[in-house]
């Protein structure tokens, strides 16, 4: 396990590349912005979105999916500031958290027509359940759900401009190829969607599931998309994106942060709105090793918020946890809908857990300490 020199995260992240330097693709990708005409860029957004806006007002100018995090008050504040008039889409969380409504609520009292779709929870929690025991991701059918309901919703509506926020791929570091890629579509969902090879098909084959309670996280065929001419767009390609710049500009327009560092961060304003994500968070780490911390921190590093010391410090005492609890809510209360108790979880746990990574006791089992927590193998980081 190798680090990156400028910021935090490690080789085991998949599709991260160190160049000579030893500097990961995430930072390159950061750097390289600042050769950006990023009048140029909002030029460009303005004519597309232009040509999108609705005659006459009959309809909306766009559709913006909205989780209620502080990217989405972003980019909601930013599109009504550029007057368009945008109809809003929410794929409720699996989990949705009391704060996570609260910020839903805020949303929509921006002024804005606001559309939330609720998935079967019966469905739902089945889906938790397979992709937490298969593919060790209990967030896998909201990751699936996030980007095919604002899609269906943008055939149902007749609005064809989809516009996402920030492209995962560039922040966060991924494919080098997709990194220049503006434009949300099924390739990208299927490559870098973080479906970990797990197909809907896989769902009626394999685990018992019928198509008629797949319709949410089906993507719409070729013909539908094309019929209406469906096009999605990252605003983060545009408009400089700056995740505690948006959460300044969200707390502004009435975005609730939690008031205290959350579990498995290191900042209170980011992943708010579902219960679930301290396990999706503790599965990472137990897969590579690193997790929301790391990834928050290196953001910070690379903007000179921090130093790469101070961040690694932090991530000492944040990163990869055991989720005893998630904004305050006990994972035995989290995972109960999932039909499993502690006991399974924890062996779940441990099919995912790296071996090469952890360490492990005399007796076979992966060592923890007093509070549970897995003991990392010391890397020169
Ligand atoms: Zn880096």
């Amino acid at each position: 396990m190798k680090y990156c020199t400028n910021c935090l995260l490690p080789s085991t992240k998949p599709d991260l590349f160190f160049n000579d330097e030893g500097v990961c693709n995430a930072c390159t990708a950061f750097y390289n912005r600042a050769s950006i005409n990023w009048e140029e860029r909002e030029k460009d957004f303005l004519e597309i979105v232009g040509k999108f806006k609705s005659e006459n007002a009959s309809n909306w100018d766009c559709i913006i999916p909205v989780s209620g995090g502080k990217d989405s008050t972003f980019q909601v504040v930013k599109i009504l500031e550029l007057g368009f008039n945008p109809l809003c889409v929410t794929a409720t969380t699996c989990d949705l958290s009391k704060i996570g409504r609260k910020n839903l609520d805020n949303i929509r009292n921006l002024g804005v027509d606001h559309v939330e779709f609720s998935p079967n929870p019966v469905v739902r929690a089945k889906l938790n359940r397979i992709g937490l025991e298969q593919v060790g991701d209990i967030s896998w059918p909201e990751h699936l759900g996030i980007f095919t309901i604002p899609i269906r919703a943008a055939i149902e509506y007749r609005v064809p401009l989809i516009i996402w926020g920030e492209n995962s791929q560039n922040e966060y570091g991924g494919l080098a190829a997709s990194q220049n890629n503006n434009v949300l579509d099924k390739r990208w969902l299927t490559e870098f969607g973080g479906l970990l090879g797990l197909r809907i098909s896989d769902l009626t084959d394999s685990y018992g599931l019928t198509k008629r309670e797949l319709i949410p996280y089906q993507y719409p065929s070729d013909k539908e998309l094309e019929k209406i001419g469906v096009t999605g767009l990252f605003l983060g390609h545009y408009f400089k994106w700056d995740g505690l710049n948006n959460y300044i500009l969200a707390q502004a327009h009435g975005f609730n942060s939690l008031g205290r560092v959350i579990e498995g961060s290191v900042v209170d304003y980011e992943n708010l709105d579902n219960y679930q994500t301290g396990i999706h968070d503790y599965f990472k780490f137990l897969k590579f090793g690193y997790s929301r911390a790391t990834d928050i921190a290196s953001v910070l590093i690379r903007r000179g918020r921090i130093s790469r010391t101070q961040g690694l410090e932090m991530v000492k005492m944040h990163d990869g946890k055991y989720p005893w609890h998630y904004l305050g809510k006990p994972l035995q209360e989290i995972i109960k809908p999932l039909g499993i108790d502690l006991e399974q979880f924890n062996k779940i746990c441990d099919r995912f857990t790296n071996i090469n990574i952890f360490k492990k006791d005399v007796d076979g089992s992966y060592l923890r300490d007093s509070n549970f927590n897995l003991v990392k193998i010391n890397f020169d980081n």
